[in-house]
């Protein structure tokens, strides 16, 4: 049986369909990265119980160190609450097949074709779901962050690489090609920008990522600076960096250009490690926006509430709602 989807297990409902947990039912979220593997289980209120991470190992190992690690939460956890745990999620990056529980191709963890199948569920006893991580830290945003209560949302996680998610007509858009959202590869600079490790040329992402900010102020100043919060930081004296910023800004304004005039929608959310520049990074995209648009409303641009933490707390929250609704 296919119990690896929440939705296709006998006790669960139709797939796509939002479902309920007992009140004091608990839910673990397991959020992969390239370089670390996160947990949390946490309480209906939030509240968060146990907590921990571990280093990824490459490849296929990576799962086996999911599951000890969900162990390990579950350990933490106190004796009388231990046979709590309603459901689970896992986040995996890069391509993810949810409905057939593959992990399709991460080329960061280094792993492509890995059969999740319903291993997680057989492992903790209760059904646990995989999902792309930016979708579910973009719905987490979107549903219980910044973007709550609007039904026409973009969310931006600005991080490592730069992608997210669209709610349009209060729905969370999804393709049968896997995640809607990847606007760090539209491409801004095609004539005369640097190359971007998918093969084009002036990606969104060659410009706005964490490291493109930091490479792009190297560049600029001849300094070393260990990322780009180091570059915020040294905003406004430091031309250089004023410069890589207006870069990553301008860059971040074209590439949004379409999907706001196809969309509308009435809020870009930034989210991810990189929305900790706060109003250094949001006003002059504000402003950038305000600057380009004429036909469409100038949709309102806001911080993410979650930061860094959106794929854990996404995680458990989506583990309780058995769907990204
Ligand atoms: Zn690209």
């Amino acid at each position: 049986m296919d119990t690896h989807r929440v939705g296709s297990s006998a006790s669960a409902p139709a797939p796509g369909a939002e479902s309920t947990l007992a009140p004091d039912a608990l839910t673990m979220g397991l959020d992969v990265g390239g370089t670390t593997i996160k947990g949390e289980i946490a309480d209906a209120s939030g509240t968060v119980l146990a907590a921990g991470a571990v280093p990824t190992p490459r490849g296929a190992a990576a799962f086996e160190a999911m599951e000890t690690l969900g162990d390990s939460l579950l350990a933490e956890l106190p004796a009388d609450r231990r046979g709590l745990l309603g459901r689970a999620a896992v986040l995996l990056p890069g391509i993810v097949d949810t409905e057939r529980s593959i992990a399709v191709f991460s080329g960061n963890v280094g792993w492509r074709d890995v059969h999740v199948g319903d291993r997680f569920t057989r492992h903790w006893g209760v059904p646990v779901s995989i999902e792309h991580d930016v979708a579910v830290a973009g719905w987490a945003e979107w549903r219980f962050g910044a973007g709550r209560g609007h039904d026409d949302v973009v969310v931006i996680v600005l991080g490592t690489g730069v992608s997210g998610t669209l709610a349009a007509g209060g729905r969370l858009v999804r393709s049968g090609f896997g995640q809607a959202g990847e606007y760090g590869h539209i491409p801004v600079r095609p004539a005369d920008g640097l190359p971007c490790p998918c093969g084009n040329v002036g990606c969104v992402e060659t410009l706005a990522s964490a490291a493109a900010i930091a490479r792009n102020y190297i560049r600029r100043s001849g300094r070393e600076v260990d990322g780009a919060a180091e570059v915020f930081a040294l905003l406004p004296g430091d031309p250089a960096a004023a410069r890589a910023v207006d870069d990553a800004v301008a860059a971040l304004a074209d590439g949004l250009l379409g999907v706001i005039h196809a969309a509308c929608p009435e809020l870009v959310v930034l989210g991810g490690g990189l929305a900790g520049a706060g109003a250094a990074l949001s006003e002059p995209l504000q402003a950038a926006l305000t600057q380009r648009l004429r036909v469409v409303p100038v949709p309102k641009v806001v911080l993410g509430e979650f930061g860094a933490r959106a794929g854990l707390t996404g995680a458990t929250l989506f583990a309780r709602h058995g769907a990204l609704l």
